[in-house]
């Protein structure tokens, strides 16, 4: 509110916002993003800072500094008001959860137009803020970085690309039609014209393990 004011003031003097929260100076103070509306109240203030000389200052509370006490005051006669008289600002879970929303909505929209991770969008289409958790082998089939032929190829660590049956070694070659792997990939369960469901079945991922770690063993050790 006292941001507001000041930018509403017609005078050039400079401003000074006195306040007794000193984990609220020092929330803004801070360079990493924390609680977004103590963010919003930092963008306020550099935004005015560039038209106006604004200082902000801590002072203790309840320590006889008079515009404090006042401001004490006229706060404590606020809450015994029989009616509310202003409209109620959004609390800080539901900024929160707006700003979660629209975050994902623009991850989403910039996973789904991005050129690069294809690999791994082709098992998780959608984005989620929940961390997949894989150990480094089942990581290598879902981004399609690790050891396999068109892997080192791509890298200039090998100059074929080829798998030792004669395909095109990529990640999906192993869990789909190498013969080196086949009475493992004959174990896995999803549909391979639904490559999400891969991932969906946990008893799927130390099979998966299991090929990565038998193709490893088929290549030389660069
Ligand atoms: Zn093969």
């Amino acid at each position: 509110m006292a941001l507001s004011i000041a930018e509403g003031l017609n005078t050039w003097d400079p401003i000074r916002l006195y306040t007794d929260s000193l984990s609220l100076l020092q929330a803004m103070a801070s360079t990493q993003p924390g609680d977004p509306l103590v963010w919003v109240l930092r963008e306020k203030c550099l935004d005015l800072m560039t038209t106006r000389n604004l200082r902000l200052y801590w002072v203790k509370a309840h320590v006889g500094v008079m515009g404090n006490e006042v401001a004490d005051r006229y706060a404590k006669e606020a809450t015994a008001r029989p009616a509310v008289d202003m409209e109620l600002l959004r609390t800080t879970s539901d900024f929160q959860r707006e700003a979660r929303a629209e975050l994902l909505s623009l991850w989403q929209t910039r996973w789904v137009q991005s050129e690069t991770g294809r690999q791994t969008a082709q098992f998780f289409p959608l984005v989620d803020l929940v961390p997949k958790l894989h150990n480094s082998n089942t990581m290598q089939i879902i981004t399609g970085h690790g050891r396999f032929p068109h892997y080192f190829k791509r890298f200039n660590i090998s100059d074929t690309d080829i798998c030792g049956c004669g395909s095109l070694g990529d990640a999906n070659h192993y869990i789909t039609d190498c013969r080196y792997t086949s009475d493992l990939r004959s174990k896995l369960r999803f549909d391979p014209d639904y490559p999400p469901s891969l991932f969906e079945a946990v008893t799927n991922l130390p099979i998966l393990n299991d090929i990565v770690a038998r193709v490893a063993g088929l290549l030389p050790n660069f």
